[in-house]
């Protein structure tokens, strides 16, 4: 049997205190969502973090005990510490995954991983996206039909200033024109990072079932592996004889 994924699913939980708009979409906060819907799942146990927490959330022991972090922000990047920041890099690279949604794209988190800007176009009118599955053998569309439609997002327009992703998953197309690249994966050291665009916090987005499954599939992605431990550094001894 598969040992629990333990998965920590941080949000800055601002939007939805602030703005009764927010408010009725998630009563009880985004990551209180999509902890939600992950917690229905056989095989995951999820907790929640959020910003104005003491560490915003994100103690030793939480870190220590997270194997997949799941990271939503958008009006206050600047306030998450970079102590903390650090601290979760340093996870990520040894092998805890990582999955920014949407708004994330700017965080400090992602930026540090990407090296890169990450900026892009946006325009909030409410149009409709469409993301079609460019990878269908990946295990982040099992299940997933050739296209996700979202009636209602803000729209992300290229270019994305981002690293060439290792794994292209999904391209979105906006009613308005653009397209963008919105499902990225990326190796960091021994963790893996997913990059998914869809979730403007106006919108319902994640009450939809494809986007939870999409979701749901990338925890199980980018949860650790047993891989080999590595031996860096100056290696005196040969392994093979060398006269
Ligand atoms: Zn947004």
């Amino acid at each position: 049997m598969n040992k629990t994924i333990r998965v920590t699913v941080w949000n800055e939980f601002r939007h939805e205190r602030e703005s009764e708009a927010v408010k009725k979409v998630y009563p009880n906060g985004i990551h209180g969502t999509i902890a939600d819907f992950l917690n229905r799942q056989e095989g995951i146990e999820a907790v929640t973090a959020t910003l104005d927490e003491p560490e915003h959330g994100l103690t030793d022991e939480v870190l220590s005990s997270t194997d997949v972090m799941i990271w939503w922000g958008h009006m206050a990047h600047h306030e998450v510490s970079d102590e903390i920041v650090e601290k979760v890099h340093k996870k990520v690279l040894e092998g805890m995954g990582l999955i920014v949604l949407h708004s994330g794209h700017f965080s400090k988190i992602f930026r540090r991983l990407m090296g890169t800007e990450c900026d892009l176009k946006w325009r909030e009118i409410g149009e409709k996206e469409r993301l079609w599955v460019v990878e269908p053998g990946h295990p982040i569309v099992e299940g997933i039909d050739e296209y996700i439609e979202i009636p209602r997002e803000e729209m992300y327009g290229e270019r994305f200033d981002i690293p060439a992703p290792d794994t292209l998953v999904f391209i979105s197309w906006f009613a308005g024109g653009e397209v963008f690249r919105s499902g990225c994966c990326y190796n960091r050291g021994k963790g893996k990072i997913f990059y998914f665009r869809p979730g403007h916090e106006t919108f319902p987005v994640y009450h939809q079932p494809d986007i939870q499954k999409v979701i749901t599939n990338a925890v199980k992605w980018a949860a650790p592996t047993d891989g080999p431990r590595l031996r860096m550094g100056h290696v005196p001894e040969p392994l093979e004889d060398i006269k």
